[in-house]
């Protein structure tokens, strides 16, 4: 099941792009929303969702424009989306453009099928309090916001952060998933499940 990556905006995040063939979901979609339209039409992919791992101005800016393009709500966690004022207009501290306006709805932790896709929507408190982290099963697969980076983890010190909830849920969620799992975090490189379990310097098993 291909994972295609556009990597946008100052802060360089990822953006992700699962597709078995004929149904995609898109995770923290790019500001460049033709990436994924165009994506969409050249492997004649129906997009099925618009998910957001956390609710930081960075990785919401292209939500509004994808969101309208093709007719789909964007799903966020509940305790971020409580929050989205306040999350939403801190990248402005850091001089960049007010996050447009988005249709959001709330996804609940748990199994969801997205035309054929199947996928897992982890409650992954800690970086904010209501980061979800995407597993896709049968890809062995993990959109991770950023809960966890290769060798790192994601900040705790933005509202609804919190450094000991983090490394909790790491340990209880995300090193619990088969160890082969790869990891695809929200900025930089991916890793594997196992090797940050072992390895990762602030939280490991
Ligand atoms: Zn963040």
């Amino acid at each position: 099941m291909p994972v295609l990556t556009f990597t946008y905006g100052p802060l360089e995040n990822n953006a992700y792009l699962v597709h078995d063939g004929r149904d995609a979901i898109v995770a923290d979609p790019p500001d460049n929303t033709s990436l994924v339209l165009n994506a969409l039409k050249r492997e004649g992919l129906t997009l099925r969702a618009i998910l957001l791992t956390h609710l930081h101005f960075d990785h919401a800016s292209g939500c509004a424009a994808l969101s309208e393009a093709v007719g789909l709500p964007v799903y966020v966690g509940a305790e971020d989306w409580e929050m989205k004022d306040t999350l939403l207009s801190r990248g402005m501290r850091f001089g960049l453009p007010e996050v447009p306006a988005f249709k959001g709805e709330i996804l609940a932790p748990g199994s969801y099928v997205w035309g054929d896709m199947e996928c897992r929507a982890i409650h992954a408190p800690g970086h904010s309090a209501g980061s979800l982290c995407f597993y896709i099963p049968k890809e062995k697969a993990l959109l991770a916001g950023d809960v966890l980076f290769y060798r790192s983890v994601g900040r705790s010190d933005f509202p609804g952060g919190d450094a000991d909830t983090l490394c909790r849920t790491l340990r209880e969620r995300i090193y619990t998933l088969p160890s082969d799992t790869v990891v695809y975090p929200g900025h930089g490189p991916v890793t594997t499940v196992g090797d940050e379990a072992a390895h990762n310097p602030f939280c490991s098993i």
